[in-house]
């Protein structure tokens, strides 16, 4: 259901951490997921998320970071297969 791995791509590399976070927008209609990441690209990711939602290319909402647990997602719109080039 989820990626193994954190969708982070730094300078052209995977990250190969596994996934600690899922990151997502709170949206007026709902949870729009972005993708995974490790603790360590956290804060990069945030601040990605607010380029990206500049550019219209994600919707602009609340960021939020919550960890990854196997259940509760029955609500999350998106999905995580692009990775998140920083
Ligand atoms: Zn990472």
């Amino acid at each position: 259901m989820f990626p193994d791995k954190c969708s982070v791509k730094e300078e052209g590399r995977n990250c190969l951490n596994p996934p600690e976070f899922v990151i997502s927008v709170l949206v007026e209609d709902g949870e729009y997921m972005v993708g995974v990441t490790c603790n360590r690209h956290k804060g990069a990711v945030s601040g990605k998320i607010q380029i990206l939602q500049n550019e219209g290319k994600i919707p602009k909402g609340t960021i939020n970071f919550s960890e990854l647990k196997p259940v509760g997602t029955d609500c999350i719109k998106g999905n995580a297969d692009d990775l998140i080039q920083l």
